[in-house]
């Protein structure tokens, strides 16, 4: 796989050097207990984590730690039960719902580990539906170059293999410019190899365009690429560690 492509105007660190010292994400005893007919169902059970600008985070455990739940929290898809969440100045759990659509549609990208393309609307069609309606979006051709897919603007996803059908969903996900970069299992449908490419098109942007990010994998590759590596089990954090080796994107062995 090759490298992708950053033009210059999208590069926000240019426009907006990013400050390390800065803080995205403060969360404090962060719970979730979720309610289930007799029983509750502890998801997350004091979870502290400070997330500062442009990092690359990933989220780590066995199925049913919690994971899924925090990243969905910190994007707005749930509430927490108990406990505080900061996004820059805006404090999510008192925030008003106006306030937290707004977030959510504005400085969140989200990407899952099903594509969920439109079948019928050709790549760069199905990235469009972003940009018609973001506040300042890219181009979908620009969103498409980043990901390293200039070359496959009118196929459609049937005709894309799958780690392409999720770089486009890459895509569509960072056309509106969003702050942050959520990505919840993103190689989960995809062979180890594959994985890799689109790990590297995650990667990529987080180094070029300097949104801060967060991913859900369990791509051994991942080791090379994040800075932070946070481990949970039955709903708290067990584990963190920072990547000192990081390697960047262009010298990386694939
Ligand atoms: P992970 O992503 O690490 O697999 P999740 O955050 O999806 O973990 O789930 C944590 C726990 O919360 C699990 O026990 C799961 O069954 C439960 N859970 C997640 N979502 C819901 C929900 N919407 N309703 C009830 N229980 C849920
Ligand atoms: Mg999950």
């Amino acid at each position: 796989p090759g490298r992708f492509r950053i033009g210059g105007p999208i590069n926000r660190s240019a426009l907006m050097p990013s400050d390390p010292n800065e803080t995205v994400y403060d969360i404090r005893g962060l719970t979730k207990i979720y309610p289930m007919g007799e029983v509750e169902v502890h998801a997350l059970r004091g979870v502290n984590l400070r997330i500062p600008e442009s990092e690359f985070v990933v989220l780590l455990g066995p199925s049913g730690s919690g994971k899924s739940t925090l990243l969905n929290i910190m994007g707005g898809l749930d509430v927490p039960t108990d406990g505080e969440v900061r996004y820059r100045d805006l404090d999510m759990t008192r925030a008003d719902a106006n306030r937290l659509t707004w977030f959510r549609r504005e400085s969140v990208g989200f990407v899952f580990q099903f594509y969920n393309l439109i079948p019928s609307l050709t790549a760069r069609e199905n990235v469009s539906l972003v940009t018609d309606i973001a506040t300042d979006p890219m181009t979908a051709e620009e969103a498409l170059d980043i990901v390293g897919l200039s070359d496959r603007l009118d196929h459609f996803p049937s005709q894309l293999s799958g780690g392409q059908q999720q770089r486009v969903a890459i895509a569509r996900a960072i056309a509106k410019r969003p702050d942050v970069l959520l990505c919840d299992e993103p190689t989960g449908a995809l062979d180890a190899h594959t994985g890799i490419t689109v790990l590297e098109a995650i990667s990529n942007i987080n180094a070029e365009l300097g949104t801060t990010t967060a991913v859900i994998t369990h791509n051994a590759a991942i080791g090379q690429i994040a800075d932070r590596i946070v481990s949970m089990r039955d709903g708290v954090i067990v584990d963190e560690t920072r990547n000192s080796t990081k390697a960047p994107v262009s010298s990386m062995s694939w």
